[in-house]
């Protein structure tokens, strides 16, 4: 949603925003954020600490299964363990992931708003 929607809603009170705003801003804030790809090599970021309250931080893991040891690890062709790749490649989330179960509960009242129409003109005006 652009800036000058958002301003424009914020001088409302929340219970006079229309739902389709409600929806989106409340999609946008707890949707599952886009993790790029490693800006070095491209590949996928993976989960490197999380928890605690802190930011979600992502890397480009030096190590991948081994297959000659399932269950166990080995480092990547190319690379020397936590290297520059890795410090280079690490991203932080600030949405710490999003939040699934909001994501469904927009999902769920949007179709129930679909089969219940809005009654009266309090909510949606
Ligand atoms: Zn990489």
């Amino acid at each position: 949603m652009d800036r000058k929607r958002m301003r424009k809603l914020y001088e409302l009170e929340e219970g006079q925003w229309p739902e389709a705003d409600l929806l989106a801003v409340v999609r946008e804030r707890y949707a599952a954020p886009a993790i790029p790809p490693c800006r070095i090599c491209g590949g996928e970021l993976s989960i490197q600490a999380s928890g605690g309250g802190k930011p979600t931080v992502y890397g480009c893991s030096p190590y991948e299964d081994d297959p000659a040891e399932p269950g166990m690890l080995r480092i990547k062709e190319g690379r020397t363990g936590v290297d520059q790749h890795y410090s280079d490649s690490r991203h932080t989330d600030y949405k710490q992931g999003g939040d699934s179960l909001v994501m469904e509960l927009a999902r769920r009242f949007e179709l129930l708003r679909a089969m219940v129409p809005v009654i009266g003109e309090a909510v949606d005006s």
